[in-house]
């Protein structure tokens, strides 16, 4: 039986991940092979502020490369069994989770995540897998009669681009990958400039699970991801990014008239109800707030508590994070690490400015950036705020928290969907019938009741209004990779 590896071991394998990074070169892979570019870029350590890592930088011609060798591999792929799919990222999973230690390592160092959250985003990234593999396209029959027989059949798009942001480097590039592959594409991916490390790894692990072609990962800019949008050898765009980068490539794409899954920022509302119990659901109020440091697209943005209830709530959430240790997140006593980018560090910093602008508005702790190195701000609470105010309009996606008061329901309600996010939502009582009914009356892509954050891989997800365009997760996930061929045929023999 082997020993479950310690946090000491643990430390060892993150040191010499680290250490590798100065022997062993970062690569793109396509068509099978690793490849380096002329031109390089840093990755910075957020922890430090001081680059870790030199990555390659794609250019067209090696997008125009991937994608025509995406198209050759694509016909044997999707003409191999769907057991054998699945036997394929069943693999992965296993990789997944074989290099799990290594590479949690590369996520914390590029990502800023503590140690545990960055093996728990690995870790969830193969269950992911096993999930996802479980699901099964047929042909739909939705007519059979003595004239005719009217069958619904899917097929695979062809190649499929895959962008993704820094916030969850795998967990949100796996799933691209698993649904695009079992449905029978091929795949070019680009992870984001900010954190392209794990990615780029997993693709080197993994690089003969799969013929060549078939999985396609390169290093590249935002000038990359509008080629990507724009290549006419690609199919379709599964993007995940913030609201303003979606609209761009919507643009990009209508040239060619891609299929699109935007997955896009959210401002998610939690509604606290008259009868909730703060005292038993404070900490999980926090957790869904400052869970990666705030930088997780679905974590609550805004929270509404009655008049009755205020105070307590934000005594409650103020003191929780009070006590958070902010620090490096290789150190297993540390909760928070820094914010992931230097940019997103400026623009949190922004929204606390101008919440101190705000005449009422009472910072309960927080409010600013530590000394040192590193983008890291302390865990802020904030009272008295409202609409109109940039912490409550906007998605800050740092460890920031708005609590807003309210006297009426139907006013709460009214003021969480106001806005163009619709990513998700939730509502906190202990009459959960009543919880229940307030929280039909949200407009978001999902609803939650006394929890908020997490996604069942076979539930679809996905953001209402602005917050996306179609959904990842579940056969109504997988069938967005898919295009639906209806047969008009003649009656069943
Ligand atoms: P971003 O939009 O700046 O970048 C995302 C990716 O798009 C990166 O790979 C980037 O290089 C690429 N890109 C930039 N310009 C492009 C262009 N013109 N054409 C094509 N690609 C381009 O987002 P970010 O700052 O990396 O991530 C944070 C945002 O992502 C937040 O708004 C967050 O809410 C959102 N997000 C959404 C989900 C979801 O599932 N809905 C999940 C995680 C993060």
């Amino acid at each position: 039986m082997t020993s479950q590896p310690t946090p000491s071991d643990r430390f060892t394998t993150a040191t010499a991940t680290i250490a590798e990074l100065d022997r062993r070169p970062v690569r793109h892979l396509i068509g099978g092979a690793l490849a380096d570019s002329d031109a390089h870029f840093e990755v910075i350590n957020p922890t430090t502020g001081q680059p870790c890592a030199r990555a390659p930088e794609a250019t067209r011609e090696q997008l125009d490369e991937a994608v025509a060798r995406a198209r050759e591999a694509q016909p044997a792929w999707a003409a191999l069994r769907w057991e054998d799919r699945r036997e394929a990222l069943l693999q992965l999973a296993a990789v997944l989770r074989e290099h799990q230690d290594e590479l949690a390592a590369l996520i914390t160092l590029e990502q800023g995540k503590p140690l545990a959250a960055a093996r728990g985003e690995v870790g969830r990234s193969a269950m992911l897998i096993e999930q996802f593999v479980t699901l099964r396209v047929e042909p739909e029959v939705l007519r059979s009669n003595a004239t005719e027989r009217i069958e619904v059949h899917y097929r695979p798009l062809g190649v499929v681009g895959a962008i993704t942001p820094w916030n969850m480097p795998l967990v949100l590039s796996v799933p691209k990958i698993a649904h695009a592959l079992l449905a029978g594409n091929t795949l070019v991916v680009k992870p984001s400039p900010y954190a392209p490390l794990a990615t780029l790894r997993l693709a080197e692990l993994a690089r003969k699970l799969f013929p060549p072609g078939v999985l396609n990962v390169l290093a590249g800019g935002n000038a990359f991801g509008q080629w990507m949008s724009e290549h006419p050898g690609i199919a379709k765009i599964s993007f995940t990014g913030s609201i303003p980068t979606g609209r761009r490539v919507m643009g990009s794409a209508a040239g060619t008239l891609k299929r699109l899954t935007l997955e896009l920022g959210g401002n998610d509302p939690a509604i606290v109800l008259p009868d909730a119990d703060i005292d038993a659901i404070a900490q999980r109020l926090y957790d869904a707030v400052f869970v990666n440091c705030g930088q997780v697209c679905m974590a609550i943005k805004r929270l509404y508590v009655p008049d009755a209830l205020y105070e307590k709530a934000c005594e409650a959430l103020a003191g929780i994070a009070r006590e958070a240790r902010v620090g490096d997140p290789f150190d297993p006593a540390t909760q928070l690490g820094p914010v992931q980018n230097r940019a997103q560090f400026d623009i949190v910093q922004a929204v606390l400015e101008d919440t101190r602008a705000r005449a009422g508005a009472r910072i309960l702790t927080g409010g600013k950036a530590l000394s040192g190195p590193g983008y890291f701000i302390e865990p802020t609470v904030v009272a008295d705020i409202a609409e109109g105010a940039r912490m409550v309009d906007e998605e800050p996606f740092g460890p920031v928290l708005p609590i807003i008061r309210y006297t009426d329901v139907d006013d709460a309600v009214a003021r969480a969907n106001a806005g163009p996010h619709g990513l998700g939502a939730s509502v906190w009582g202990t009459d959960v019938a009543r919880a229940c009914e307030v929280a039909s009356r949200l407009h978001a892509g999902t609803v939650w009741v006394n929890r908020h954050v997490g996604a069942d891989p076979l539930a679809p997800f996905g953001g209402a209004k602005q917050s996306g365009v179609g959904r990842q997760y579940g056969l109504t996930g997988l069938k967005g990779y898919m295009e639906a061929i209806t047969m008009v045929l003649p009656p069943a023999a």
